[in-house]
């Protein structure tokens, strides 16, 4: 048998590579789709039963009940938008990281670097990107917000195309769901002591700006000297049990120059200016 040069092995190896490769990215992305559909048909299934609830009295007797479908419904809709930071290095490895059963988060969508936008599950469903949170009373952010991922590391600015991007999809979101102006906040803002994102270099004044989010007055008035600071905090909505920590996450969102635990004279005039609006 004639031998062939080393050249010709490396070249097929290479191709070989290349198309397991390929096969792989195609697969996975088929893969994808096939299971969002199933998950959907499990979640249509559900929609469509049409069984009472099924209630006993404290001596165990069944109480009588029937199910009559009304006429009169559609589906819930968002009413909170939680904006996030990646913490990875490109749109592909969120993407991929979203794609993967076994991460168990998600986001409806993912902002990248150049203004790429992904919308990643529809805005009627329930994705898993606020974890253990608290805003108010409400315990269940990811029932009823949008979680929108911006592709950035934290240490560096956002870009200028991905916040023009981003200020395009919440007008969108804020003119189709009518979410208040004052629910468009951050992840950090209902998880206190456990998430930080987005980043201090957010800039939260520009999107205050269009109406999504609240910014301090330029012109601040002195804060009493009894003002009741936790109070305020708690009124904003944030999670006062760890008073440290929703001073924090309150000055990363509304300060952003320092997130220590204390509250400078700037900071309270700061927090008075801004609970006044909520
Ligand atoms: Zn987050």
């Amino acid at each position: 048998m004639k031998l062939l040069k080393p050249s010709f092995y490396i070249l097929f190896l290479t191709i070989l590579i290349a198309s397991c490769k390929a096969k792989k990215a195609v697969v996975t992305t088929v893969d994808n789709k096939k299971v969002y559909k199933s998950q959907i048909d499990s979640f249509l299934d559900i929609a469509k039963q049409m069984q009472p609830t099924l209630l006993v009295d404290s001596a165990g007797t069944p109480i009588p009940a029937d199910f009559i479908g009304t006429v009169n419904f559609n589906l819930r809709k968002p009413n909170y938008v939680i904006i996030h930071h990646t913490a990875q290095d490109s749109l592909a490895q969120t993407v991929k990281t979203f794609s993967l059963t076994r991460t168990q988060v998600s986001a409806h969508y993912v902002v990248g670097r150049d203004g790429k936008v992904v919308h990643m599950l529809n805005d009627y469903l329930r994705s898993w990107h606020a974890g253990v949170s608290k805003w108010g009373n409400v315990t269940d952010m990811n029932s009823c917000s949008i979680g929108i991922e911006i592709d950035n590391n934290g240490l560096q600015p956002f870009t200028d195309p991905q916040i023009k991007s981003l200020l395009l999809l919440l007008a969108y979101l804020k003119k189709t769901y009518n979410i208040p102006t004052a629910n468009f906040i951050g992840h950090s803002d209902i998880a206190p002591g456990r998430k930080t994102d987005p980043s201090k270099y957010f800039p939260w004044k520009t999107l205050a700006e269009r109406g999504f989010g609240f910014w301090s007055d330029d012109v601040l008035e002195l804060a009493p000297e009894d003002f009741d600071y936790v109070t305020a905090l708690r009124l904003i909505g944030y999670d006062t049990k760890n008073v440290n920590a929703a001073v924090q996450a309150f000055k990363l969102h509304f300060v952003q120059m320092d997130t220590t635990p204390q509250l400078t004279q700037l900071d309270l005039n700061v927090l008075f200016n801004v609970y006044k609006k909520y």
